[in-house]
This record gives structure tokens, C-alpha cells and sequence, in this order.
């Protein structure tokens, strides 16, 4: 019996570990169609450069050209994207890049066919707020009339 709740745990977990993966591929922007079909973006139909990722994905990279590879602190945090001497594409996440550290970005980011993503959510949140504090001193909320005021008298 054991054993067999072992193998359950272990199917669970390899399931929950695939979920996961394709969660955080998803993401990331890993979710590029993947080889035979061509690296095209389905958004807007241009080349990109493909790589495997260590989620068992594939994910479209911004060509390297013009630009060969950007500054790493150019790019936001969760959108630098390494290659490694495997050929394999991994995304740094949220660590701060040492200096002078360079990285690609995702064709997503780039793409003519897509919304832009936020990229600094918190400024967003922080911009918002200050629009509801600017809201709320500059045009507060008027109370309603009460009835009688502004009506003519008819004398
Ligand atoms: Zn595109």
C-alpha cells in the first residue's frame, strides 16, 4: 500500500510539476508554435528567432537585429531573457542583473500585433492612485441640491 500511495504522490506531483511548467511558460511568453511550423509570430506574422526553454517550451525572441543584445537593466524585471551555450532560452525573472550583464527580449514585447503588456505594474497602480487623490482634491464629489435651491421665486 505503501508503494502505491508513493506512485499516486509521484504522479501528482508530476502532473502538478507539468501544470506548472506550462503556467509559468505561458507566463513568460513561451508559448511559440513549435517546430515544424515555421518561427512566426501568429500575432503579426513576422520572423523571430525560436528557442527551446527549459519548460519543455519554445519562445520567440526579438531578432538581433538591429540591436544585438540590450542592456540587462534597460529591460524590465521578468522579461530578460538568457541564452545558454546549450542553445537553450531562460528567463532571469525578477533578479537584478549584474552590471554590465546584457540579455534578449521576447518577440511579445515588440509585437505590432499585440496590446503592450504593463510592464511596471506597480507604477501603474501608483499613477492610478494618484488620479483618484487628484480626483478627490480638485473635483470632489458635489452633494445633491436640496430641494428649493436654485428654483426661481416667481415674484
Ligand atoms: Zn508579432
Amino acid at each position: 500500500m505503501g508503494d502505491a500511495v508513493v506512485g499516486l504522490d509521484k504522479a501528482y506531483w508530476d502532473q502538478r510539476e507539468v501544470i506548472e511548467d506550462r503556467a509559468e511558460a505561458v507566463r513568460v511568453g513561451a508559448n511559440a508554435p513549435a517546430p515544424p511550423a515555421p518561427p512566426i509570430c501568429p500575432e503579426c506574422g513576422l520572423n523571430a528567432d525560436r528557442f527551446p526553454t527549459y519548460t519543455d517550451a519554445w519562445v520567440l525572441l526579438e531578432p538581433l537585429d538591429p540591436v544585438e543584445v540590450l542592456p540587462s537593466h534597460f529591460v524590465p524585471p521578468g522579461q530578460r531573457w538568457m541564452v545558454d551555450e546549450n542553445g537553450v532560452a531562460w528567463n532571469a525573472g525578477d533578479a537584478e542583473p549584474a552590471p554590465g550583464m546584457a540579455c534578449r527580449i521576447a518577440h511579445r514585447l515588440a509585437c505590432p500585433g499585440l496590446e503592450p503588456l504593463d510592464l511596471w505594474r506597480w507604477l501603474t497602480a501608483m499613477r492610478e492612485e494618484n488620479a483618484r487623490k487628484a480626483q478627490r482634491l480638485f473635483n470632489p464629489p458635489r452633494l445633491p441640491e436640496p430641494p428649493g435651491v436654485g428654483e426661481a421665486t416667481g415674484a
